[in-house]
């Protein structure tokens, strides 16, 4: 490798796009090349993990106060301002750095900001998409999805206007404060997701996916037709089995033990992931449903999950169902959770790095799809790969009790997954699709520089 080549990594400051890029980075650095890691100062201060070897880890404020709540359109407002300085100033500096300035700019695709700064400054810069092709695709779509007036119930309408998706995508599929657009009254988060996306997809030299041509390979097409150049790169955690880690929870790695004393396949592991706040009454429906099938689950509740209620409360309830069949944790080693042979199913919010790190250890899903992406994935899961089941906007204990029986049930649907898994773990495979994508981004990357 080139020793001039220096790359700086620069993800969305959640949970879910910290991950993605942080094995990205760890695959580059393994490729030789130099990079640098961009958290927030918030994120970079509740991370107790060390950075993996060989990566250098900086930091920039927010804009926000550290007790200040962090939405999705707080976060992006406080980074195009306060975050947006910081970064160019912080560029400036690597850029002068005698002994290896920065070359190449990888940004979350939800900050056109730092690729338009960047590009100001005479650095070439990628976009990053930590979602699934299918989705980034859909969101690529809403302006022809908004003319076609393809956004509006009745929900179960099939979906014309999102490219190679036509047949099996629904109304209901698509990101729910969609529906709404038309009357210029659509949830301000997905309007604005679409427009970053679609900014930062015109604006970068190429696109990185986190997903495998073997699961997306006709959303794939179509992206490319879009775009200057796409690399599927994925699934990248499944690069290695002890890939890096950047909790912003403390993980509860008791959970582990408590696996270990049950037999294969008989557990439930739930999580809805680190955004996702459901109401008391879901929680009610959910914790019912699964004591119902007589499993036991190993559930994921983040302190501030439930509304309403504290989690000391939660615990009891989930202790006291069903003979105390469940253990709660605030946050799990989830990678491990589901590579553990006791685990028998992920009832899931279907978010994509949960998608995929279930996928590639072959484990059958439960849907139960929260917002955005997430009602994309799902579909696929239960409609295209059928690799599980998508419970979609029902939340009833009763759907819950006889979705997660059948998963857990089913040879076919146990077979699907671990066809699939089998695939993923060939694509990331040395001469493997994805590792091919992977050695040419990191010509790309070095021809850049030339
Ligand atoms: N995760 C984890 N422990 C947990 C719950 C989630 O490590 O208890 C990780 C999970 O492995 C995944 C990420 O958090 O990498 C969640 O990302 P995802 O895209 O699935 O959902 P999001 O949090 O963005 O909604």
């Amino acid at each position: 490798m080139d020793a001039g080549v220096h790359v700086l990594v620069f993800p969305w400051p959640r949970q879910g796009h910290i991950n993605p890029m942080l094995h990205f980075a760890t695959a580059l650095v393994q490729a030789g090349v130099q990079v640098t890691f961009l958290h927030t100062e918030h994120n970079l201060r509740r991370i107790a993990q060390a950075p993996p070897p060989g990566l250098r880890l900086l930091s920039l404020p927010d804009g926000l106060p550290d007790d200040h709540p962090r939405s999705f359109l707080q976060l992006m407002e406080s980074m195009c301002e306060t975050g947006s300085a910081a970064y160019r100033a912080l560029l400036m500096s690597l850029l002068s750095e005698a002994s290896a300035p920065v070359t190449c700019v990888v940004a979350d695709g939800n900050m056109p900001f730092a690729i338009n700064i960047a590009e100001d400054l005479g650095v070439p810069a990628l976009a990053f998409a930590g979602n699934s092709a299918c989705s980034y695709l859909a969101l690529l779509s809403v302006p022809k999805l908004v003319e076609l007036g393809e956004i509006a119930f009745p929900a179960d309408d099939p979906v014309c206007g999102v490219p190679g998706m036509e047949g099996f995508l629904r109304r209901r599929d698509l990101p729910r404060g969609l529906h709404c657009a038309e009357q210029g009254d659509g949830d301000p988060m997905v309007l604005k997701l679409a427009e970053v996306t679609a900014r930062s997809c015109n604006a970068a030299r190429a696109l990185i996916i986190n997903t495998a041509a073997s699961m997306e390979r006709q959303a794939l097409a179509h992206i490319a037709s879009r775009t200057s150049d796409v690399f599927a790169v994925g699934p990248l955690h499944a690069r290695s089995r002890f890939a890096a880690s950047a909790s912003l929870w403390r993980e509860d790695d008791g959970c582990m033990a408590w696996l270990d004393g049950h037999e294969d396949r008989s557990v439930v592991y739930v999580s809805l992931g680190s955004v996702a706040v459901i109401t008391h009454q879901q929680f009610t429906e959910f914790l019912s449903g699964l004591a119902a099938t007589g499993y036991a689950f190993l559930w994921v509740l983040r302190p501030d999950m439930v509304q309403t209620t504290s989690s000391a409360l939660l615990r009891e309830a989930v202790a006291a169902a069903k003979g105390g069949k469940g253990r709660v944790v605030e946050w799990a080693p989830q990678r491990d959770v589901l590579r553990h042979r006791a685990v028998g199913c992920f009832l899931t919010h279907a978010g994509w790095n949960s998608t995929l790190e279930c996928a590639v250890e072959g484990v059958p899903m439960v849907c139960w799809p929260f917002f955005l992406d997430q009602l994309i994935n799902s579909r696929f899961v239960g409609a295209v790969w059928r690799t599980g089941l998508d419970m979609k906007d029902v939340c009833d204990r009763g759907v819950v009790e006889r979705t997660v029986r059948e998963v857990m049930e089913s040879d076919e649907i146990r077979g699907m997954a671990q066809a699939m898994s089998q695939q993923l773990r060939l694509d990331v495979m040395e001469l493997g699709t994805s590792s091919s994508e992977l050695e040419r981004l990191v010509r790309f990357i070095t021809e850049l520089r030339a």
